[in-house]
C-alpha cells in the first residue's frame, strides 16, 4: 500500500506552529514510507476564508521547504463532485432531505435542553416522504441509529462512539452548498488517503466521517489525531506566546530546519536525539510513536537548536538566509568569501540570523556609527595613541590575514608591554562601531585592509 497523507488547512488564519507541526508530521510520515503528500486548502468556508490566507499558507509551507507531491487542491473548485455525490447518496437512500424549519429544530433543541438531553436532530425527516412547499431542504446524511464506530486512532489509540449518540449531518445546506464534514470525506475518498494526521480537534469529526465513507462503500483511512501545542504556561496557544505565521519565524532569524526539528520534538522523540537534520527526521519519525499529552511551546529550546542548525549547517547554506536579513537592515553583499567569512565568525555569537546580521552590519556597510559610550571609553588619548601605532604597522603588513594580524598585535602590545585588550579594543571600536566584535584579528582580515585601514583613519581624524 502506498501510503498517502494530506495537510488540509482551512484558510481562515495564519499557518502557526500548531498548523506547522500537523503539515510537518504529514509530510515526514509521506517521506518516511516513500508515500505521497497532498496539500488541500479548505476554503469551503466562503465568509471566513480570505485570499491572503491562502498566500501566507503556501508561503509559509514554502519556506518550510514542506513540498507536495501533489495540490494545493481547492475545496471550492470541487462544488460539482460534492453536488455529483450527494446526488448519488441521496437516490442511494444514505442521504435525504429535511424541510424541518427553522423554528421547528429550535423548538426541538429548547425541549431537549428542558429534558436535560443532549440536544440533537431526531430524524423527523428520515421517513417524510413528500416535499413541503415553498421549503428548500437540506441534505442530511443517514447515520446508523444502532451500533458504535470505534476509531483506532494511531495516537489515542481506541476511541468509541455510539452512534445513538451522532445525530444525521447536514451534508448540503438549503442553497445547496456542501459543508465542510462532507468536503472532508470526498476529498480523503478521491484522493486515496491512507492516513489523516490532524489536530485532535477533529477527532470528535472523525465518527461521523468514517460512517460517511462506509456509507459510501470505502474502507476509512487510518486516523491519528495529534495533540495540541499548549503555551509555556500550560494554557492554549496564542499570539502572546508565539501563534504567529510561521513566517514571522522567517522575519526573526530562524532557519527553517530548526523550527520544524523543533516542532517535531513536540510530541514525538527518538532516543535523547535533540538535534536532527531533514533526513534525520525523515529516517526515524513514525507517526505510530506520536504521544498523547499536549506538549508546551518553548521559545528557548527553539533559539538554542536555531544555533546547532546555524552551528552545523554548512557555512553557504546560510548566505541566503543571511542576506536576507541584511536586506531588512537596508544592506546587502554579493560577496560570498565576505559572507561565508562572515558566518564563520559569528555563528558561535547569535542565536539568529536576524541578531547575526545586526551584529554583522559593519562588515558589509562603510557607514560605521560609533557607539558613543564605546567611543568615550576606548577612544580616550591613549586609546587613539595606540591607534596610531597599531595604523602604522598594519598598513606595514606584507600579507593581510588573520594569523600576520595577530602577530603584529601582539609584538606591539608585548613592545609597550601592556595587554592585547588595550589596544584591540579602540581597534575595534574604530572598525566596527561597538566593543564587541568576532576576535579582532578574524575581524580585521575579514573587512581587508584598504576598508579596515580606512576606518582606523577616520577615527584618528576624529570623524
Ligand atoms: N481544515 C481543518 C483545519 O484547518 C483540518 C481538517 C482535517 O485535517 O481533516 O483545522
Amino acid at each position: 500500500m502506498t501510503v498517502v497523507t494530506r495537510f488540509a488547512p482551512s484558510p481562515t488564519g495564519l499557518l502557526h506552529v500548531g498548523g506547522a507541526r500537523t503539515a510537518l508530521f504529514c509530510w515526514l510520515y509521506a517521506r518516511r514510507m516513500g508515500g505521497k503528500f497532498i496539500l488541500r486548502v479548505e476554503d469551503t468556508d466562503r465568509e471566513r476564508s480570505t485570499e491572503e490566507a491562502v498566500r501566507v499558507i503556501l508561503e509559509g509551507m514554502a519556506w518550510l521547504g514542506l513540498e507536495a507531491d501533489e495540490g494545493p487542491y481547492y475545496q471550492t473548485e470541487r462544488f460539482d463532485r460534492y453536488r455529483r455525490v450527494i446526488s448519488e447518496m441521496l437516490k442511494a437512500g444514505s442521504a435525504y432531505r429535511c424541510y424541518c424549519a427553522k423554528e421547528e429544530l429550535d423548538a426541538l433543541r429548547e425541549q431537549q435542553i428542558a429534558r436535560k438531553e443532549k440536544p440533537r436532530y431526531t430524524g423527523i425527516c428520515r421517513e417524510r416522504t413528500a416535499p413541503r412547499p415553498g421549503v428548500e431542504p437540506v441534505v442530511r446524511f443517514r447515520n446508523p441509529l444502532s451500533g458504535a464506530v470505534v476509531v483506532e486512532d494511531l495516537v489515542h489509540g481506541p476511541v468509541t462512539f455510539q452512534n445513538a449518540e451522532l445525530d444525521d449531518l447536514i451534508i448540503a445546506r438549503s442553497d445547496g452548498t456542501p459543508t465542510y464534514n462532507f468536503c472532508v470525506v470526498v476529498d480523503d475518498m478521491d484522493m486515496g488517503v491512507t492516513h489523516v494526521i490532524r489536530g485532535d480537534d477533529h477527532l470528535n469529526n472523525t465518527p461521523r466521517q468514517m460512517n460517511m465513507l462506509l456509507a459510501l462503500g470505502v474502507t476509512p483511512p487510518a486516523y491519528a489525531h495529534v495533540p495540541m501545542i499548549l503555551g509555556p504556561d500550560g494554557t492554549k496557544l496564542s499570539k502572546r506566546h508565539g501563534a504567529v505565521s510561521v513566517l514571522q519565524y522567517e522575519q526573526e532569524g530562524y532557519l527553517p530546519d530548526a523550527l520544524l526539528n523543533y516542532l517535531v520534538r513536540l510530541g514525538w522523540s527518538h532516543g535523547d536525539q535533540e538535534v536532527f537534520t531533514r533526513e534525520e527526521m525523515i529516517a526515524a519519525f513514525d507517526i505510530h510513536d506520536v504521544n498523547k499529552a499536549a506538549s508546551a511551546f518553548n521559545p528557548e529550546k527553539l533559539l538554542w537548536l536555531n544555533q546547532q542548525h546555524m552551528v552545523r549547517s554548512p557555512p553557504t547554506a546560510l548566505i541566503p538566509h543571511l542576506r536576507a536579513q541584511l536586506r531588512r537592515l537596508g544592506t546587502d553583499s554579493d560577496d560570498e568569501q565576505l559572507l561565508e567569512g562572515v558566518i564563520v565568525a559569528q555563528r558561535e555569537r547569535a542565536k539568529t540570523l536576524k541578531e547575526m546580521a545586526e551584529n554583522s552590519r559593519f562588515f558589509f556597510s562603510d557607514d560605521v556609527r560609533l557607539d558613543p559610550k564605546a567611543a568615550a571609553k576606548h577612544l580616550t588619548a591613549d586609546g587613539i595613541a595606540g591607534l596610531g601605532k597599531v595604523r602604522a604597522r598594519l598598513a606595514a603588513l606584507k600579507e593581510w590575514n588573520a594569523a600576520a594580524i595577530h602577530d603584529a598585535l601582539n609584538t606591539l602590545a608585548t613592545e609597550l608591554q601592556v595587554g592585547l585588550g588595550k589596544i584591540a579594543q579602540p581597534v575595534r571600536v574604530a572598525v566596527t562601531g561597538t566593543a564587541v566584535s568576532p576576535p579582532i584579528d578574524a575581524t580585521l582580515a575579514l573587512l581587508g585592509r584598504e576598508r579596515a585601514l580606512a576606518r582606523l583613519d577616520s577615527a584618528l581624524a576624529g570623524t
